[in-house]
């Protein structure tokens, strides 16, 4: 697989080939709340969409020649600091992230969620599904820790029919 290269020459942080920056949940949480208040609804599916588009091409890059491509896209989304991706259930449309510090972030500083807040998570997933099975396929965050946390313990992706 090919792995994470950190140049720290340059700051340069290179996956899949691609230059990257990690931001912290504080200022992602931010990010993604500012496009939607000032460009509106549709701005939640564009964001799913350039998620999508950037880790269908990440994983493919890495998980090129590897047996068990689930799982190393599993540890991948783990390795960004996302949250545990459970990809066991794909087949069946559904896949779960637990542990989401996005999720929660954005609970706290925002209260409760009407939505799923995951964009990112769900693109990861669309771009997952992909892989995984050679199929797009329209995943949707259903369930998600900052819309209750009390009530939701994992953040819940499906295939709307
Ligand atoms: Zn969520």
């Amino acid at each position: 697989m090919t792995e994470f290269k950190l140049d720290l020459s340059n700051g340069e942080l290179l996956i899949g080939g691609k230059r990257a920056v990690l931001h912290c949940n504080h200022y992602n949480t931010f990010l993604q709340r500012t496009l939607v208040d000032a460009l509106g609804d549709k701005m939640v599916e564009v964001q799913i969409k350039i998620s999508q588009k950037i880790n269908t091409e990440m994983l493919r890059n890495l998980t090129q020649g590897i047996e068990d491509k689930k799982s190393a896209i599993e540890k991948i989304f783990s390795a960004l600091g996302l949250g545990i991706l459970d990809l066991n259930d794909l087949e069946n449309g559904r896949s779960t992230v637990s542990n989401s510090h996005y999720a929660l972030n954005c609970y706290y500083k925002f209260g409760n969620q009407k939505e799923g807040v995951c964009l990112f998570a769900t693109g990861y997933v669309r771009a997952a599904a992909e892989i995984l099975t050679g199929q797009k396929k329209d995943f949707f965050e259903t369930r998600c820790i900052s819309i209750d946390p009390d009530q939701n313990e994992m953040c819940v992706f499906e295939v709307r029919t």
